[in-house]
């Protein structure tokens, strides 16, 4: 009996992977400057699901270009973002959750708008709240009462949280909980904003395999000999963590060289192995917004929001403490640099990776505008990034330079001028 348990769970981590070692999902990346568009959504390898989501982020997309890209004005440049949140649960179950928002100088007020597809990959098909879960409707109608008493419009509740509609609710569910979503206009009056209602498994109709997660990272920092007469460089990546932050953290070992990671919250759980390997290789982390959305905009609560959740999600999960910020779309303001408490950090090199994407023509620019001091702007979420630096990496070498995070360089710069004294 323990020889045949042993086989299946052998055959299990062979086709699904264990948790312990599943492979970090594929993140997609759409960051683009003007109009400014920051999109992220999973790529899971099933065909059904990918294509759903897809289409339905390609949708967006073109509905935003065609209806507002063109619409810049002195009020401000409009700006598409599309936030994902995204968990297995159960080795079975994929929850995918999107957060669009828009927001243009011919809005009144920005569109925010909640999608979820939630698919079951050994069924093979998408999944209603009614398929997992026996809802108490009258409970529903209750709970959101209470809990939105300003925002409720009685008609639409009564027509959305009826039997025959439960199908329709979008929702998304944990081991613990359910959660449905309600966008604005669905059951409320235009000027409330989404509602999430959480509510904890009752009548569960499927059975979930509970799954352990270690958390644990004994986060330490590497400490390095720096020299403060060869000519030195910090190399800096922002959009990131992807699939290609651990190969570039493996060429950047190569050379003895580190760099800082200016990385999105939104990633940091289903990138959390590769974080850990960029931390114990004597990488710095940074902090580029939650989501990519443009800071300068942003009221104080959503600014804060932005970097707070940031700072704590990798706290949470690395145990490390962010400090230094890199604004998106390095756009910056006096209003904001006023409210943010970090050290913010642009850059004086422009690899323009993220535009020219051909390692040759990176390396090349590159190349050009290295001087030492310079502070470089790369992207990790491109291949021919990765392959740009297989080309600047050894060059670099053979010039005799250092190769160093941004905190490294700062305190390099701090001895030069202490010497000088
Ligand atoms: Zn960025």
């Amino acid at each position: 009996m323990k020889k045949k348990f042993l086989f299946l769970f052998l055959i299990t981590c062979l086709f699904v992977g264990c948790h312990s070692k599943m492979k970090e999902p594929y993140i997609e990346g759409i960051i683009e400057n003007s109009p400014r568009i920051g999109i992220h959504y999973p790529v899971t390898n099933i065909k059904e699901l990918d294509e759903k989501t897809k289409e339905y982020i390609l949708n967006i997309k073109k509905k935003f270009t065609h209806e507002f890209a063109n619409h810049f004005s002195l009020k401000g440049i409009p700006e598409l973002n599309i936030d994902y949140e995204y968990t297995v649960i159960g080795n079975r179950y994929y929850n995918i959750l999107f957060a669009v928002f828009i927001d243009s100088p011919t809005l009144a007020h920005p569109i925010n708008e909640i999608k979820t597809f939630v698919y079951d990959s050994v069924e093979k098909k998408f999944l209603t709240v009614e398929d997992i879960s026996s809802l108490n409707i009258g409970k529903i109608k209750e709970e959101l009462l209470t809990n939105y008493k300003d925002c409720i419009l009685l008609t639409e509740l009564n027509n959305t949280i009826t039997k025959e509609n439960l199908q329709n609710i979008k929702f998304t569910f944990t081991n613990d909980f359910v959660t449905l979503y309600f966008n604005p206009y669905e059951i409320t009056s235009g000027n409330c904003n989404i509602i999430k209602l959480k509510i904890p498994h009752s009548n569960l109709k499927i059975e979930i395999e509970k799954e352990e997660i270690n958390h644990t990272f004994d986060y330490k920092p590497v400490y390095k000999n720096l020299s403060i007469t060869k000519p030195t460089i910090a190399l800096t990546f922002d959009d990131g963590p992807s699939k290609y932050t651990k190969q570039i953290v493996e060429l950047l070992n190569k050379y003895n060289a580190s760099a800082t990671f200016f990385i999105l919250g939104n990633k940091v759980k289903n990138y959390e192995e590769t974080l850990k390997y960029v931390l114990s290789n004597g990488n710095e982390l940074g902090n580029h917004s939650y989501n990519h959305k443009d800071l300068t905009k942003l009221s104080k609560e959503d600014l804060y929001n932005q970097i707070d959740m940031t700072n704590q999600v990798v706290k949470d999960t690395l145990n490390y403490d962010i400090k230094l910020l890199r604004p998106t779309y390095g756009s910056i303001t006096k209003n904001l640099q006023k409210k943010i408490e970090m050290d913010i950090i642009l850059w004086n090199v422009d690899t323009y990776d993220w535009k020219l994407r051909n390692a040759k023509k990176i390396a090349d620019k590159t190349l050009t505008d290295i001087k030492d001091g310079k502070v470089v702007l790369m992207h990790d979420i491109y291949e021919t990034t990765y392959e740009s630096l297989k080309i600047i990496l050894p060059e670099l070498e053979k010039q005799g330079y250092q190769i160093v995070t941004v905190s490294e360089l700062k305190e390099i710069e701090r001895l030069r001028n202490e010497s000088k004294e």
